[in-house]
């Protein structure tokens, strides 16, 4: 079953860095199986879509303002993210909710306005550690869902993709158990059923994210409600993203 991988690349990479990078997997993966994006700072996006162009890696942006344009200083609007060539566009990233500040209501206003200009969305969920050792963590990804979600239609959910990342495993070297992070991906499903069907339920994509790499890569792809993975640190690597990458090859 084809899995998606995408490569959050965060505050990392010089313009000539980032194109280095996305040269070397573009040939890394051109015979990969699986669905690819990588996901520049927005000072490599338009450097790294010439690489990226007509390859089977697709083109993300990590974040965008709430707003389509206008006096929003330092912010980046949906029509230029298009203008550079991004097809999908992270949302609601841990880093975003607990270091920016961002509230469900602003993802929910970016979500809209993401997929209102076709782009496709992942939108990032997850518990801090303290929720889960309070035993809140499904509780808490299911909030996240609804009010992330609020006001799209079933149709809508063919561009949304959930990336289910628990945040004490962001970066910590720490992994979510395969078991684990499969059963909160199985929670995520079955509250899609509850706010769609049984149908957005099943083919909506959900990765895992938080310390996955070549080690562990496999083991988590092979839980069967785990869809691919959103990467940070070891998507910085060509070797190391491109072995996830062909993790069954
Ligand atoms: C992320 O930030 O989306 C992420 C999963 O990072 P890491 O792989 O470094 O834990």
């Amino acid at each position: 079953m084809k899995k998606y991988i995408a490569g959050n690349w965060k505050m990392h990479k010089t313009k000539a860095e980032a194109v280095e990078l996305a040269k070397g997997l573009v040939e890394a993966l051109k015979d990969g199986n699986h669905r690819y994006l990588i996901a520049p700072s927005f000072t490599a996006l338009d450097a790294v879509s010439a690489v990226v162009k007509g390859s089977n890696i697709r083109l993300g942006a990590q974040n965008m303002s709430t707003d389509e344009q206008g006096a929003h200083t330092g912010e980046v609007s949906v029509l230029q993210l298009k203008d550079l060539g991004v097809e999908t566009v992270i949302l609601g990233h841990s880093e975003r909710r607990h270091t920016y500040g961002e509230t469900d209501e602003m993802i929910n206003k970016k979500v809209k306005l993401a997929l209102s200009h076709n782009l496709e969305v992942i939108l990032c969920v997850g518990e801090l550690l303290e929720e889960r050792e309070a035993g809140k963590a499904t509780a808490v990804c299911e909030q996240q869902i609804q009010d992330g979600l609020a006001g799209l239609s079933a149709d809508d959910m063919k561009n949304v993709v959930i990336a289910y990342e628990p945040v004490w495993a962001i970066g910590t070297g720490k992994t979510a158990t395969p078991e684990d992070a499969d059963a909160m991906h199985k929670a995520i499903r079955a509250k899609l059923e509850s706010l769609y069907n049984e149908s957005v339920a099943k083919e909506t994509t959900i990765q895992y994210g938080g310390s996955m790499k070549p080690a562990n890569a496999a083991q988590l792809l092979a839980m069967p409600n785990i869809d691919g993975g959103l990467i940070g640190g070891a998507a910085l690597k060509i070797d190391t993203f491109s072995a996830i990458g062909r993790f069954d090859k």
